[in-house]
């Protein structure tokens, strides 16, 4: 069985073609700027010594569905014959809101579902539905599935998951926590368990996804039972450029203080802030930590605070579980970062955390990476939400 599966932005498209016999990749890609002049797609399989470059117009996703589906099945760069070889279609879809709790094949009504969240995302929903719209236009008779980033931490307790605000803003509006990355805490705290040799049911785990955006997970028995990014996925953590957790009062008195309207604050907040805002330098962690390690005292501090938010929510998580078995590290920052990961792991040993130096200078492949008697095992396990949504999308089409 062959899974497409499909990650559609506002003005991007990413995906990769997976032989579920074994689970490989056989053919994937990228396409930028849809909707925009300079539309380009660029596609690759194991083999090409170039990636096979497209650039011509694209007016809309359906555009780019077509192209995709053209190098999918191109006789010298694709990796099937025809596209009837492809089985199902697995869609990611950022916002589920409360109506899903786990992926579902799609139909009307789950169309009609998601078409209410929109306001919960607007940035993300309007695009997963018009990737959902093209590929039904395109392959009517092939079946598709919607993996929501939110489906996983549903689990979560209306303790972690209700904000001290006035309860008919949650029944009236939906204000509430969410959680976002639930694809990504879901595969590496399922992986972490097989790495451990344990039943997920019998482990606590926090999952740390540490990319440009970044958010951790309570998984207590392979249920989410909290996480850091809450109504939208701007708090928590500090972030590349989204400042996370901030006292709420700095909103209303930067607005009267620098005029901003709503639209300003939270452009401010989401694409001005993080480490990027803190130092001025950029939002990629490697240029911040080649700064601090030149002696910029902005980007040291900035640092600083990332890590210790983090060991904020590892050491809040734990009490919350009341035990910890693992910590996963994962996404750009957590899974390439030997430094960081090192910084993060250093000031936690009276929870049982010890870290082996030497297992830790690795980058992006799974690894235990705390010492032989470290009680709370640390993992480096590099995430996999295509082969994620791929799985489920057998799972509910076979
Ligand atoms: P997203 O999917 O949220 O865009 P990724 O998970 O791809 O993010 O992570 C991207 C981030 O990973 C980059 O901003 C970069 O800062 C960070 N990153 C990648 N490699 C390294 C490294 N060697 N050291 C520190 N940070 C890294």
């Amino acid at each position: 069985m062959k899974v497409l599966v499909l990650n559609c932005g506002s003005s991007s498209l990413k995906y990769q073609l997976i032989d579920m016999n074994n689970e490989s990749v056989l053919c994937k890609g990228l396409v930028e700027r849809i909707g925009i002049e300079g539309s380009v797609l660029k596609h690759e399989k194991d083999g090409m010594d170039e990636k096979y470059v497209v650039e011509q117009p694209m007016k809309d996703h359906k555009d780019a569905i077509k192209l995709v589906l053209d190098a999918v099945a191109d006789e010298k760069v694709g990796a099937v014959k025809d596209m009837k070889e492809i089985d199902a279609v697995g869609h990611r879809v950022v916002h589920a809101g409360e109506k899903f709790a786990c992926s579902v094949v799609i139909t009307e009504e789950v169309e009609a579902a998601l078409k209410e969240c929109i306001d919960l995302a607007p940035l993300h929903n309007p695009a997963n539905l018009m990737g959902i719209d093209a590929c039904k236009a395109i392959l009517p008779d092939v079946p598709m599935v919607a993996v929501f980033d939110t489906a996983f931490h549903q689990t979560m307790p209306k303790s972690s998951y209700l904000y001290g605000l006035p309860h008919e803003l949650y029944t009236k509006y939906g204000v509430r926590r969410y959680g976002f990355h639930g694809t990504s805490h879901k595969y590496v705290s399922q992986r972490a368990a097989e790495m451990l040799g344990k039943n997920i049911e019998d482990v606590k785990i926090v999952t740390c996804h540490l990319g440009n955006g970044a958010s951790i997970a309570a998984v207590d028995g392979g249920k989410c039972v909290d996480t850091s990014m809450g109504f939208t996925p701007l708090e928590g953590l500090i972030m590349g450029t989204r400042c996370g957790d901030i006292d709420p009062a700095i909103i209303p008195f930067l607005m009267r203080k620098e005029g901003l309207d709503a639209d300003a604050i939270d452009k401010l907040m989401n694409k001005e802030s993080g480490v990027y805002g803190m130092t001025g330098i950029s939002s990629d962690f490697r240029d911040i930590d080649a700064a601090a390690s030149e002696g910029n005292e902005l980007a040291q501090a900035a640092l600083e605070a990332y890590v210790k938010k983090v060991q904020k929510y590892i050491g809040a998580y734990a009490t919350e579980m009341n035990g910890l078995d693992a910590v996963v590290f994962t996404a750009g920052v957590g899974e390439n970062s030997i430094t960081i990961r090192e910084r993060i792991a250093s000031n936690l040993e009276f929870l049982g955390i010890k870290l082996d130096v030497e297992a830790n200078n690795v980058r992006g492949k799974d690894t235990v990476i705390s010492a032989a008697d470290s009680k709370v095992k640390l993992l480096l396990i590099p995430t996999n939400e295509e082969l994620m949504i791929a799985r489920d999308t057998l799972e509910l089409v076979k």
